[in-house]
């Protein structure tokens, strides 16, 4: 180190990724090269895009190209280009620390296993550092694209610490030099590289250059017919634009050329990282004009809850020198949106008919944000509402159905279409509301996830039928032809017992009534669409989370008179009204509980060891 270096401690996170970067995550050594070339391009792309603005940029003259040089006598490989470089503050804050806020997530995901930690690595930016799996020692030197500006150079072993000192003489761009650890000296054999380069690096939009010699064709794979294109090539092609380790789940490779001349392929990834609740999603669809890039990561592009989308557009109708920021509010993008949208749902439509399995795995992994789609978007609401999936009662537990197939299986008195939410199928089938349309041959949507009844909420309606909760007021049923044989309270008695409750029960109840919906249990709540009802009452919950208090709503409760609890209990509020009380609060206790609106168990405990008492002292 000369007088004018200055040593650097390496971020306490930076160090702990080294660490793991070197010492455990990818079997493929080689992919460093990759990593590196794709930080080149990218460093080139942000180069070009300086030149449309700025007037002044160092060295303007310099080719936008990759240099790759070997030398296999002194066991090291140089990667140049001449993109944007960077400054000294820019090495700091980008080699010595990890840019990405959510670090300490990262480090707590990595301990998962190996394969999602490959996945992973790429997602965070940690590219660079891959290099120290195989290097004893690693130079960049730099020059940024400023007028004004000083080299560097930026030198680390990749232990604790770095240094960058002044650096004299140094072109636009940055060459990293990497002296190779002694077994991993085959990195700088002149074949090996070319191997790799020609493997990972096929889509560089810039030329790469080895020991002086062109080694990729400049490809814009998504121009060419889909006829002439093998899988290999698309997967080959995803995992570089996406910076993946696998290869994606779909793709939908489409031309267009009216209303806009667009070629698009996109591609959804296997996993959606945002459900493993670390980070959003970033739609990395670049936007290009006839093969040149004009925006890596375009916002407005597609809409929020497609954010998970890689992959390329290119529109022959857009300016080829708009800045980022016009062109984010153009008219035009907002077309290409609505354009690109319309057709990627119904590439997802046509998924879920000819590739089930596939389009249950993608529902598995994004199904939660086409339902960020369908509560939020009403502009594409039917389209989105085609591809909710949930089960069903008329199928299979595991089984899930759309809302097309549930219209089609709909029976011919069946007026709307009908959910209902609960913990889990289990729990629902297990509450009072199933019975009276099972026994009418009524399929129900069951709903297991909080989200899922608020989507259902906002959506409304399909094919003009209305989606209801069938806990709600809404739905009316008519009294079954064949009535369920046995004992049942006469008018005067059910008038009176109704009464009771009511007096009994005070403000927790608004109405007691008898209807149509019971057959074998002795009472449920009926909810109702206003701010009381069961279901609004659950979505405020669960907007409210679970320290949310929420004074006790008034329900309407409905009794089956058929039943043997409540005709006891009609005889028994007239002989022991203290425990004909208890019976009541109880009853009310277990519908609420079946409507999942029990909030707190505390008072039906302590009820329920009165009631226990009651029985055993005899
Ligand atoms: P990522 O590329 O995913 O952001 P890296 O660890 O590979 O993560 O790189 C960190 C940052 O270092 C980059 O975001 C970029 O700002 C900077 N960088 C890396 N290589 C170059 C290069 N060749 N030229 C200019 N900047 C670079």
């Amino acid at each position: 180190m000369t007088a004018k270096a200055t040593s650097h401690q390496f971020q306490a996170e930076t160090k702990q990724v080294l660490d793991i970067v070197v010492n455990s995550l990818y079997k493929d050594k080689e992919i460093f090269v990759r990593e590196l070339i794709s930080n080149a391009s990218d460093a080139l792309e942000k180069l070009r895009r300086k030149q449309l603005t700025e007037k002044e940029v160092f060295d303007e003259n310099l080719e936008l190209e990759i240099n790759v040089s070997t030398d296999d006598s002194s066991k090291q490989i140089t990667i140049q280009d001449f993109g944007i470089g960077m400054s000294q503050e820019e090495l700091i804050e980008n080699l010595g620390t990890i840019a990405h806020s959510g670090s300490k997530e990262f480090m707590e995901a990595l301990k998962g296993d190996g394969e999602k930690n490959e996945a992973l690595i790429g997602k965070f930016g940690v590219g660079f550092y891959s290099v120290f799996m195989v290097a004893e020692k690693v130079q960049v030197f730099t020059r940024s694209w400023k007028k004004d500006g000083t080299g560097f150079c930026w030198e680390s072993d990749g232990g604790g610490d770095y240094s960058i000192e002044e650096a004299e003489g140094q072109r636009r761009g940055a060459k990293i030099v990497i002296q190779l650890k002694e077994d991993f000296s085959e990195f700088a054999k002149e074949d090996r590289i070319k191997d790799i380069i020609k493997k990972y690096s096929a889509f560089v939009q810039f030329p790469v250059s080895l020991n002086g010699e062109k080694v990729n064709t400049v490809d814009a794979i998504w121009m060419r017919s889909k006829k002439e294109i093998s899988d290999e090539e698309y997967e080959e092609f995803y995992k570089f634009q996406a910076n993946e380790y696998e290869g994606p789940l779909m793709r939908m490779h489409f031309s267009a050329d009216a209303p806009l001349e667009i070629n698009s392929l996109l591609f959804v990834p296997k996993r959606n990282m945002e459900k493993m609740g670390m980070f959003r999603n970033e739609n990395k669809v670049a936007l290009h004009c006839r093969k040149v890039l004009i925006d890596a990561e375009p916002k407005g592009l597609f809409p929020e809850w497609l954010r998970f989308l890689k992959g390329v557009v290119d529109s022959s109708d857009l300016p080829l020198n708009v800045s980022r920021e016009t062109m984010q509010d153009s008219d035009l993008l907002r077309k290409l949106n609505q354009v690109l949208t319309k057709r990627f749902l119904r590439f997802l439509n046509e998924q879920s008919k000819k590739e089930e399995d596939t389009y249950i795995e993608f529902w598995n992994e994004f199904g939660m944000l086409i339902k960020e789609g369908a509560a939020t978007d009403f502009t594409y609401k039917e389209d989105l509402a085609k591809l909710l999936k949930f089960e069903s009662t008329a199928l299979d537990a595991g089984k899930l159905t759309g809302l097309d197939d549930y219209v089609d299986r709909m029976a011919g008195d069946q007026e709307e279409i009908l959910f209902l939410f609960g913990k889990s199928r289990e729990s629902i089938e297990s509450g009072p509301y199933l019975e009276a349309l099972q026994a009418r041959g009524w399929e129900v949507l069951l709903l297991t996830e909080p989200v899922d009844e608020y989507v259902m909420q906002t959506v409304r309606e399909y094919k003009e039928k209305k989606i209801i909760s069938a806990d709600s007021e809404e739905l009316k049923l008519e009294k079954l032809d064949q009535e369920k044989e046995g004992e049942t309270l006469g008018k005067k008695e059910i008038k009176s017992l109704c009464d009771w409750l009511k007096k009994t029960l005070e403000d927790k109840v608004s109405e007691v009534e008898t209807g149509e919906r019971l057959i074998d249990s002795p009472v449920c709540i009926v909810g109702s669409d206003g701010m009381g009802g069961a279901s609004a009452r659950r979505i405020m919950k669960m907007m409210q989370g679970p320290e949310g208090a929420l004074p006790a709503p008034a329900v309407k409760l409905q009794i089956n008179p058929g039943n043997s609890i409540i005709r006891g209990l009609s005889e028994l509020k007239d002989k022991e009204e203290q425990t004909a009380n208890l019976v009541a609060h109880q009853l009310l206790d277990n519908a609420l509980a079946s409507a999942n609106l029990l909030d707190d168990p505390r008072e039906m405990i302590a009820r329920s060891y009165q009631t226990l008492e009651k029985i055993t002292s005899g």
